[in-house]
């Protein structure tokens, strides 16, 4: 059957122009879907009777279903995995921050980009998420946060998968939460992350929208960077500089470039220097992410004296740069680990 979560309001009128309804009711279902939280059209009590029958028969809403549920020691860290129809799942994590709630959203079934340091690679991608079911993440933990009187504050659509590789589904999911009749987000409270697709990263500057935008990029040069992520190969870094040189221009945002820190792989003076040739002078911040382990492969985290020392270089000339707290690790928050445990108990 249709899920018809995730429609706009405008494909909402368009999925019910059959049942002749009057406009106003696309309106009414968008509210009882979005902020109501209505599983059915039963739910929807100020519809008609025979047409609440009609669209059941018609349509289903929201299939997702929460499948797991892991809850950090410290409380901050929530992490869920969600089922859809067909099987697939894949995971959301919200971080209370002291600045809000964030929820960490996946925009595909696993990822095929490749990175050697990442979890969610190494099944590969199973397939795209809809817009729905991206929007039903986060609408999970709106839910869980609103019998607590909370709120999602901000998105960071840094899951897994790759954003920019399900570009329309992507932005027809970032319109959605910005939209009145769902969570009247503002786009600047939207992050999104990319490997460094660079044609996406140009159409995304003119959507004219101001979400921010990190670019992972965890080397300084070319040849580097390419052993971490194959992609590199396909969009040099040269190529991802400029785009997001572009992107700061357009929207007069500071661009994030995440790097994450492997112990004697790219976390040396030789390559912090070289960070900061590269970087120096740009509308554009630093986030360090000491790597979480990935044994199989030899990459490991630096001792904190080398991220320290790393991260002073950096700031001595200037750069504007963070070092990611770590969440959530007793829960296998890091990207995909709860997953791939979902497919091996499969
Ligand atoms: N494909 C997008 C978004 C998903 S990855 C992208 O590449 O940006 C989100 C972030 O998590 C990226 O910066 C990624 O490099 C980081 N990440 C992946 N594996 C990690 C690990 N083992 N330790 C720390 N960060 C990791």
């Amino acid at each position: 059957m249709n899920d018809i979560f995730g429609c706009n309001l405008a494909e909402l009128k368009e999925a019910l122009a059959d049942y002749k309804v009057p406009a106003y009711r696309a309106r009414q279902i968008a509210e009882w879907m979005y902020q109501k939280g209505a599983r059915s059209f039963d739910d929807m009590t100020n519809l008609p009777k025979n047409l609440r029958a009609a669209l059941s028969g018609a349509f289903s809403i929201r299939e997702p279903r929460v499948k797991d549920r892991l809850d950090s020691a410290d409380g901050q860290t929530t992490k869920f995995l969600l089922e859809f129809a067909d099987g697939t799942a894949v995971e959301t994590v919200l971080m209370r921050h002291s600045y809000g709630n964030s929820v960490c959203v996946s925009t595909q079934a696993g990822c095929n980009m490749g990175c050697a340091f990442c979890a969610s690679t190494l099944h590969g991608m199973a397939r795209n998420l809809t817009t729905g079911e991206m929007l039903a993440q986060v609408m999970t933990v709106e839910e869980m946060l609103r019998e607590q009187d909370g709120h999602v504050n901000t998105i960071v659509i840094m899951g897994s998968g790759e954003p920019l590789m399900n570009y329309d589904a992507v932005l027809g999911f970032i319109r959605l939460m910005h939209e009145p009749y769902v969570l009247n987000l503002g786009y600047r409270n939207i992050t999104l992350s990319t490997s460094g697709i660079v044609p996406g990263m140009y159409r995304l500057a003119e959507e004219g929208l101001p979400i921010s935008l990190s670019v992972s990029l965890h080397a300084p040069n070319q040849e580097l960077r390419a052993t971490l992520m194959p992609i590199a190969r396909k969009y040099p870094l040269t190529d991802v500089i400029e785009a997001a040189d572009h992107y700061a221009d357009v929207t007069k945002r500071r661009v994030t470039y995440e790097y994450i820190l492997i112990d004697h792989v790219n976390d040396g003076e030789e390559q912090a220097r070289e960070l900061i040739r590269l970087l120096q002078g740009k509308l554009a911040s630093v986030n360090l992410i000491p790597i979480n382990p990935v044994v199989e492969r030899n990459l490991m985290r630096p001792a904190p004296a080398r991220i320290d020392a790393f991260e002073r270089i950096l700031s001595r000339h200037h750069l504007t740069v963070t070092v990611r707290r770590e969440m959530g690790t007793d829960i296998q928050a890091a990207c995909g680990q709860l997953r791939n445990r979902h497919l091996q108990g499969k």
